[in-house]
Protein backbone atom coordinates (compact mmCIF):
# COMPACT_ATOMS: atom_id res chain seq x y z
CA UNK A 1 0.00 0.00 0.00
CA UNK A 2 1.22 3.32 -0.93
CA UNK A 3 2.48 5.74 2.26
CA UNK A 4 4.18 2.24 3.98
CA UNK A 5 7.43 2.13 5.00
CA UNK A 6 7.11 -1.47 4.63
CA UNK A 7 6.00 -3.15 1.72
CA UNK A 8 3.75 -5.89 3.82
CA UNK A 9 0.47 -5.59 4.29
CA UNK A 10 -1.09 -5.66 7.79
CA UNK A 11 -2.58 -9.11 6.75
CA UNK A 12 -0.49 -11.74 5.17
CA UNK A 13 -2.31 -14.63 5.22
CA UNK A 14 -0.63 -17.08 3.19
CA UNK A 15 -2.29 -19.62 1.05
CA UNK A 16 -3.59 -22.78 2.25
CA UNK A 17 -2.19 -26.38 0.91
CA UNK A 18 -3.79 -26.52 -2.72
CA UNK A 19 -5.39 -23.23 -2.39
CA UNK A 20 -6.58 -21.22 -5.48
CA UNK A 21 -4.98 -18.05 -5.89
CA UNK A 22 -8.90 -16.61 -6.26
CA UNK A 23 -9.52 -17.60 -3.07
CA UNK A 24 -6.06 -16.39 -1.55
CA UNK A 25 -7.40 -13.11 -2.98
CA UNK A 26 -10.46 -12.90 -1.46
CA UNK A 27 -9.63 -14.05 2.11
CA UNK A 28 -6.90 -10.92 1.91
CA UNK A 29 -9.41 -8.24 1.12
CA UNK A 30 -12.29 -9.95 3.94
CA UNK A 31 -9.33 -10.06 6.15
CA UNK A 32 -8.53 -6.71 5.66
CA UNK A 33 -12.30 -5.59 6.33
CA UNK A 34 -12.52 -4.67 2.92
CA UNK A 35 -15.05 -5.71 -0.11
CA UNK A 36 -13.16 -7.98 -2.59
CA UNK A 37 -13.41 -4.84 -5.39
CA UNK A 38 -12.76 -1.93 -2.78
CA UNK A 39 -9.81 -3.99 -1.65
CA UNK A 40 -8.36 -4.80 -5.24
CA UNK A 41 -8.89 -0.66 -6.42
CA UNK A 42 -6.77 0.21 -3.49
CA UNK A 43 -4.39 -2.28 -3.96
CA UNK A 44 -3.82 -2.79 -7.44
CA UNK A 45 -5.43 0.79 -8.63
CA UNK A 46 -9.10 1.40 -10.43
CA UNK A 47 -7.33 0.41 -13.63
CA UNK A 48 -6.14 -2.92 -12.73
CA UNK A 49 -9.25 -5.15 -13.28
CA UNK A 50 -8.81 -8.12 -11.90
CA UNK A 51 -12.63 -10.44 -11.85
CA UNK A 52 -12.99 -9.63 -15.86
CA UNK A 53 -11.07 -12.63 -15.69
CA UNK A 54 -10.45 -16.41 -14.54
CA UNK A 55 -7.77 -15.33 -12.28
CA UNK A 56 -6.63 -19.05 -11.51
CA UNK A 57 -5.44 -19.77 -15.04
CA UNK A 58 -4.95 -16.05 -15.99
CA UNK A 59 -2.83 -15.24 -13.72
CA UNK A 60 -1.55 -11.45 -14.63
CA UNK A 61 2.17 -11.01 -13.18
CA UNK A 62 2.02 -8.22 -11.57
CA UNK A 63 -1.05 -9.82 -9.45
CA UNK A 64 1.44 -12.30 -8.29
CA UNK A 65 4.31 -10.45 -8.09
CA UNK A 66 2.32 -7.97 -5.66
CA UNK A 67 1.06 -10.73 -3.70
CA UNK A 68 4.24 -12.41 -3.30
CA UNK A 69 5.51 -8.54 -2.35
CA UNK A 70 2.88 -7.88 0.11
CA UNK A 71 2.48 -10.70 2.07
CA UNK A 72 6.22 -12.25 1.80
CA UNK A 73 5.06 -15.47 0.71
CA UNK A 74 7.77 -17.32 -1.96
CA UNK A 75 7.49 -17.17 -5.58
CA UNK A 76 7.20 -20.98 -5.54
CA UNK A 77 4.12 -21.29 -3.45
CA UNK A 78 1.92 -17.78 -4.66
CA UNK A 79 2.78 -19.39 -8.48
CA UNK A 80 1.60 -22.91 -6.78
CA UNK A 81 -1.93 -21.16 -6.50
CA UNK A 82 -2.53 -20.90 -9.93
CA UNK A 83 -3.44 -23.39 -12.80
CA UNK A 84 0.09 -22.87 -14.56
CA UNK A 85 1.59 -24.76 -11.96
CA UNK A 86 -0.46 -28.37 -13.65
CA UNK A 87 1.88 -27.82 -17.15
CA UNK A 88 3.58 -31.08 -18.22
CA UNK A 89 1.11 -32.88 -15.58
CA UNK A 90 -1.81 -31.66 -17.22
CA UNK A 91 -1.47 -30.21 -20.18
CA UNK A 92 1.95 -29.79 -22.43
CA UNK A 93 2.35 -26.30 -22.35
CA UNK A 94 0.33 -23.32 -20.96
CA UNK A 95 -1.39 -21.25 -23.31
CA UNK A 96 -3.04 -18.04 -22.80
CA UNK A 97 -5.42 -18.53 -25.45
CA UNK A 98 -8.01 -21.45 -25.65
CA UNK A 99 -8.71 -23.88 -23.30
CA UNK A 100 -6.82 -25.75 -20.98
CA UNK A 101 -6.81 -30.09 -21.21
CA UNK A 102 -8.50 -31.46 -18.47
CA UNK A 103 -9.28 -27.81 -16.77
CA UNK A 104 -12.86 -26.79 -16.27
CA UNK A 105 -13.50 -23.01 -17.97
CA UNK A 106 -15.85 -20.75 -15.52
CA UNK A 107 -16.71 -18.83 -18.77
CA UNK A 108 -16.01 -15.64 -17.34
CA UNK A 109 -18.82 -12.77 -18.68
CA UNK A 110 -17.45 -9.48 -17.67
CA UNK A 111 -17.82 -10.06 -14.07
CA UNK A 112 -19.91 -13.22 -13.69
CA UNK A 113 -19.35 -17.15 -14.36
CA UNK A 114 -21.25 -18.54 -16.90
CA UNK A 115 -19.81 -22.17 -16.89
CA UNK A 116 -19.60 -24.33 -13.50
CA UNK A 117 -16.04 -24.62 -13.83
CA UNK A 118 -15.04 -24.93 -9.73
CA UNK A 119 -16.43 -27.46 -8.18
CA UNK A 120 -16.25 -28.38 -4.13
CA UNK A 121 -16.57 -31.33 -1.92
CA UNK A 122 -18.78 -30.15 1.09
CA UNK A 123 -17.35 -32.88 3.44
CA UNK A 124 -13.70 -30.89 2.32
CA UNK A 125 -15.14 -27.53 3.23
CA UNK A 126 -16.82 -28.77 6.49
CA UNK A 127 -14.21 -30.35 7.56
CA UNK A 128 -11.83 -27.06 7.36
CA UNK A 129 -11.42 -24.65 10.21
CA UNK A 130 -11.44 -21.82 7.74
CA UNK A 131 -13.00 -23.31 4.52
CA UNK A 132 -11.26 -22.78 1.17
CA UNK A 133 -11.34 -23.66 -2.66
CA UNK A 134 -8.61 -26.46 -4.11
CA UNK A 135 -6.86 -25.93 -7.54
CA UNK A 136 -7.71 -29.87 -7.82
CA UNK A 137 -11.22 -28.86 -7.78
CA UNK A 138 -10.77 -27.17 -11.12
CA UNK A 139 -9.79 -30.03 -12.46
CA UNK A 140 -12.48 -32.08 -14.87
CA UNK A 141 -10.95 -35.54 -14.43
CA UNK A 142 -11.57 -35.44 -10.56
CA UNK A 143 -15.23 -36.07 -10.14
CA UNK A 144 -15.06 -37.76 -6.64
CA UNK A 145 -13.19 -36.40 -3.48
CA UNK A 146 -10.15 -38.41 -2.94
CA UNK A 147 -10.57 -38.28 0.77
CA UNK A 148 -14.44 -38.50 0.94
CA UNK A 149 -15.09 -41.04 -1.65
CA UNK A 150 -18.69 -38.76 -2.41
CA UNK A 151 -19.26 -37.27 -5.54
CA UNK A 152 -17.97 -32.88 -6.17
CA UNK A 153 -20.55 -30.43 -6.47
CA UNK A 154 -20.31 -27.75 -9.29
CA UNK A 155 -22.79 -25.90 -8.17
CA UNK A 156 -24.92 -24.94 -5.41
CA UNK A 157 -27.42 -27.72 -4.73
CA UNK A 158 -30.19 -25.11 -3.38
CA UNK A 159 -30.96 -22.19 -6.32
CA UNK A 160 -28.10 -24.30 -9.10
CA UNK A 161 -25.79 -20.84 -9.33
CA UNK A 162 -22.29 -21.86 -9.81
CA UNK A 163 -19.50 -21.03 -7.04
CA UNK A 164 -18.55 -17.55 -7.24
CA UNK A 165 -17.45 -16.30 -4.04
CA UNK A 166 -15.84 -13.33 -4.87
CA UNK A 167 -19.33 -11.70 -5.62
CA UNK A 168 -20.49 -12.61 -2.12
CA UNK A 169 -19.77 -9.35 -0.51
CA UNK A 170 -21.29 -8.15 -3.69
CA UNK A 171 -24.96 -8.85 -2.45
CA UNK A 172 -25.69 -6.37 0.59
CA UNK A 173 -22.87 -7.96 2.74
CA UNK A 174 -20.25 -6.46 4.44
CA UNK A 175 -17.27 -7.85 3.74
CA UNK A 176 -16.72 -8.42 7.62
CA UNK A 177 -20.22 -10.12 7.67
CA UNK A 178 -18.74 -12.62 4.73
CA UNK A 179 -17.01 -15.55 6.53
CA UNK A 180 -16.87 -17.91 5.69
CA UNK A 181 -16.41 -18.09 1.75
CA UNK A 182 -18.76 -21.53 2.01
CA UNK A 183 -21.98 -19.60 1.32
CA UNK A 184 -23.52 -19.68 -1.92
CA UNK A 185 -23.07 -15.88 -3.30
CA UNK A 186 -26.85 -16.27 -4.95
CA UNK A 187 -28.77 -18.07 -2.12
CA UNK A 188 -26.68 -17.80 0.48
CA UNK A 189 -27.39 -21.22 1.23
CA UNK A 190 -24.13 -23.17 3.36
CA UNK A 191 -22.32 -25.77 0.81
CA UNK A 192 -21.08 -27.31 3.52
CA UNK A 193 -24.36 -28.80 4.46
CA UNK A 194 -25.18 -29.98 1.11
CA UNK A 195 -25.86 -33.99 1.53
CA UNK A 196 -22.81 -36.09 0.20
CA UNK A 197 -23.50 -37.92 -2.77
CA UNK A 198 -22.15 -41.21 -3.93
CA UNK A 199 -20.69 -41.68 -7.24
CA UNK A 200 -22.47 -43.44 -9.59
CA UNK A 201 -20.10 -46.49 -11.32
CA UNK A 202 -21.26 -47.67 -15.31
CA UNK A 203 -17.92 -49.16 -15.09
CA UNK A 204 -15.75 -50.24 -12.24
CA UNK A 205 -12.75 -50.09 -14.44
CA UNK A 206 -13.02 -46.63 -15.59
CA UNK A 207 -13.77 -45.25 -12.55
CA UNK A 208 -10.82 -46.87 -10.94
CA UNK A 209 -8.34 -45.29 -13.24
CA UNK A 210 -9.87 -41.90 -12.84
CA UNK A 211 -10.02 -42.46 -8.98
CA UNK A 212 -6.38 -43.22 -9.44
CA UNK A 213 -5.57 -39.99 -11.82
CA UNK A 214 -7.44 -37.63 -9.64
CA UNK A 215 -4.80 -38.95 -6.71
CA UNK A 216 -2.23 -37.61 -8.80
CA UNK A 217 -3.82 -34.23 -7.35
CA UNK A 218 -3.69 -34.68 -4.16
CA UNK A 219 -2.05 -31.78 -2.69
CA UNK A 220 0.18 -33.61 -0.14
CA UNK A 221 1.24 -35.71 -3.13
CA UNK A 222 4.01 -35.22 -6.09
CA UNK A 223 2.71 -36.77 -9.41
CA UNK A 224 4.08 -40.39 -9.94
CA UNK A 225 6.45 -41.60 -12.81
CA UNK A 226 3.55 -43.70 -13.97
CA UNK A 227 1.47 -40.31 -14.58
CA UNK A 228 1.65 -40.43 -18.10
CA UNK A 229 0.87 -37.22 -19.88
CA UNK A 230 0.59 -38.63 -23.33
CA UNK A 231 -1.66 -42.04 -22.07
CA UNK A 232 -3.98 -39.00 -20.91
CA UNK A 233 -3.78 -36.94 -23.85
CA UNK A 234 -5.15 -39.96 -25.41
CA UNK A 235 -7.86 -40.63 -22.56
CA UNK A 236 -9.08 -36.90 -23.55
CA UNK A 237 -9.54 -37.22 -26.78
CA UNK A 238 -11.80 -40.42 -26.29
CA UNK A 239 -13.95 -38.63 -23.37
CA UNK A 240 -14.58 -35.98 -26.01
CA UNK A 241 -15.68 -37.97 -28.83
CA UNK A 242 -17.61 -40.03 -26.62
CA UNK A 243 -19.44 -36.98 -25.82
CA UNK A 244 -19.96 -34.81 -28.71
CA UNK A 245 -21.96 -37.65 -29.50
CA UNK A 246 -24.16 -37.65 -26.93
CA UNK A 247 -26.88 -34.70 -26.50
CA UNK A 248 -25.99 -32.12 -23.42
CA UNK A 249 -28.40 -33.61 -21.54
CA UNK A 250 -26.09 -32.90 -18.29
CA UNK A 251 -23.30 -30.43 -17.40
CA UNK A 252 -20.80 -33.47 -16.89
CA UNK A 253 -21.02 -34.01 -20.79
CA UNK A 254 -19.49 -30.06 -20.89
CA UNK A 255 -16.74 -31.00 -19.02
CA UNK A 256 -14.62 -31.92 -22.13
ZN1 LIG B 1 -13.83 -34.17 0.45
ZN1 LIG C 1 -27.48 -21.07 -4.03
Amino acid sequence: MRGFTSPLWPIRYKPFPDELLSCWLVRLAHGHGLKVQTFCNLMFGNRRQVWNRDIDRLAPVWLVDELILRTGTSPETAWGTTLCSYEGILYPKFRLSSTLRWILALKVYHRTRQGYGLQFCPACLAEDEIPYFRKRWRIALNTVCGKHGTMLFDRCPHCGAAVAFHRLDMVGMEAIDVAPLSYCHSCQFDLRSASPEKPIVYDAATSLLLLDASHQFRHDRTPESEWDLGRFAVMHQLCRIMTTRVSARSSQVDRF
